[in-house]
Parts: C-alpha cells; sequence; structure tokens
C-alpha cells in the first residue's frame, strides 16, 4: 500500500532522510521509533507530499506523490493524518469539525455524514460531547475527536505523529485505547511514538530511525525490546528503562 523507495530528503544542506526504503502492506501497523531529531517526523510528511523530497520515490496505493502535481489532493485522500497538536477549529463544534471535509472535500450528503461522525464519536466514548466546542474538551478528548475526523475519510492509511506527546498523562492512555482499537479492526497504520510500551503492544513491524537511516527493522517485535541487535538501538531503549 505504501512504497518507499531510497528516499533522500535534506533541508539545504542537513541531510534528514538517506536513502530510507520501507514498504507498508494493507493492515499492517508499523511503528518508527527514534530519537528526537532523527527525522520521524519529515518522513511521516513525505509520505503524503507535505515535504518536497531530493530522491527515491513515494508511491501509495499505486499513485506517486509528488508535491507539485496537480493531483496530489487524490494521494492525501488516501490519506489521514493526526499530530501532536490537534489543530481543530476552535470556533466550530466537535461534530461540525468533523464532517467538515466530508462534507466540503468529499462533496457528501451532510446528513449522511453526520450520521457516520456520531456513529464514530461512539466508538471513541465522546457521542455525548457531538456540541461541544474544541476548548470544552480535555487534551485526550480533542485527540479522540482529531482521529474521528481523519476516519471519517475513509483513508487507506492513517499516520499518527506522537498523538499522545502533548497529553497530560492520565490522559495518554484513552488515546492509546482508541488506537490500539483500530488496529484491532485492520486499519492500516504508521504510527510515531516515543511510548515504547504501547508500540511493543500495537506493532506488526518496529522501525528504529537514527540520524536519518533506518538502523533496523525488525517483525519480532518481542525480540527488538528483549534485545535489539544494534548497539544504537540498546542505547536508545535504555534511555526507556
Ligand atoms: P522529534 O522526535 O523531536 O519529533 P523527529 O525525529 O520527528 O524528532 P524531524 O522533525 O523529522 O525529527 O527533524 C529532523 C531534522 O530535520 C532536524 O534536524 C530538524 O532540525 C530538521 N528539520 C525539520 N523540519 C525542518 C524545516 N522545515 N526546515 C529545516 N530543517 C528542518
Ligand atoms: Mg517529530
Amino acid at each position: 500500500l505504501v512504497k518507499v523507495k531510497h528516499l533522500h530528503k535534506e533541508f539545504g544542506k542537513n541531510v534528514v532522510l538517506k536513502d530510507i526504503s520501507l514498504s507498508v502492506e494493507r493492515g499492517e501497523v508499523v511503528v518508527i521509533i527514534g530519537p528526537s531529531g532523527c527525522g520521524k517526523s519529515t518522513f511521516l510528511r513525505c509520505l503524503n507530499g507535505l515535504e518536497s523530497i531530493e530522491g527515491g520515490v513515494v508511491v501509495i496505493d499505486g499513485l506517486p506523490v509528488e508535491p507539485d502535481k496537480k493531483d496530489i489532493y487524490k494521494i492525501r485522500q488516501k490519506i489521514g493524518m493526526v499530530f501532536q497538536s490537534y489543530e481543530l477549529f476552535p470556533h466550530k463544534t466537535v461534530l461540525e469539525n468533523i464532517i467538515l471535509s466530508p462534507v466540503k472535500v468529499q462533496k457528501r450528503n451532510k446528513d449522511d455524514a453526520m450520521r457516520e461522525a456520531l456513529v464514530l464519536l461512539d466508538k471513541v466514548g465522546l457521542a455525548d460531547k457531538k456540541d461541544y466546542y474544541p476548548r470544552q474538551l480535555s487534551g485526550g478528548q480533542k485527540q479522540r475527536v482529531a482521529i474521528v475526523r481523519a476516519l471519517i475519510m475513509h483513508p487507506e492509511v492513517l499516520l499518527f505523529d506522537e498523538v499522545t506527546a502533548a497529553l497530560d498523562p492520565e490522559m495518554v492512555h484513552e488515546v492509546l485505547q482508541t488506537m490500539l482499537d483500530l488496529a484491532r479492526t485492520g486499519s492500516t497504520m504508521v504510527i510515531v511514538t516515543h511510548e515504547m510500551a504501547f508500540a511493543k503492544a500495537v506493532a506488526d513491524r518496529i522501525v528504529f530511525f537514527d540520524q536519518g537511516e533506518i538502523v533496523e527493522e525488525t517483525r519480532n517485535v518481542k525480540a527488538f525490546f528483549d534485545e535489539p541487535s544494534t548497539e544504537r538501538a540498546r542505547k536508545f531503549l535504555k534511555t526507556f528503562a
């Protein structure tokens, strides 16, 4: 579903991604971990064409991602992205935030979008908050609304960039639980996180980045956390012990 080959990305003289090749199968959950500044967010941004790339190719569901091309919107429709900051519209209610894109971008019928929004809100335990404004919600609730807003577009793949990093500890769990539920229903997900226990629980595959390179990549998730094969991964994991 996602194919990245020899991706090279630099900001000026700063080479941020070096020769990254990675494929994600339909239904797979890939978790990317690595030290701060190693290029994880930049990598996710390259997947949906938010960054230009200097080399290699990114292909989503058979379509090459080229940020400057007119049909980049077709590719973005296949991708749902959730960030650390929820980026909800403050003057719109929860329900309005969620149905905005399906109605405006996908030209869906409003009643139909509302019905689905309520079903999804119910799944994340927020049906009773549909008429609230973002400022009336906790961080964890806002983040779950942001996830619903991505889901209602029916993306082929979901990208999560440290979605719990800005949350108070007691709210982290409810958001991670929502993501675990999604993973179990077969969603294709690429997740960047610093929550190692969650990574271990949710990942079909672990990809360890360091300094813009994939240092380790394995489907043997348990073995990676018990005993990574590289010294760099070992050092990184120690910082969480
Ligand atoms: P963190 O775990 O702290 O979120 P990260 O792995 O997501 O880190 P990136 O945000 O991808 O790291 O940044 C990788 C490198 O790219 C850093 O050296 C950063 O300074 C650089 N960088 C990121 N965005 C830009 C930009 N828009 N312009 C210039 N340099 C950038
Ligand atoms: Mg980042």
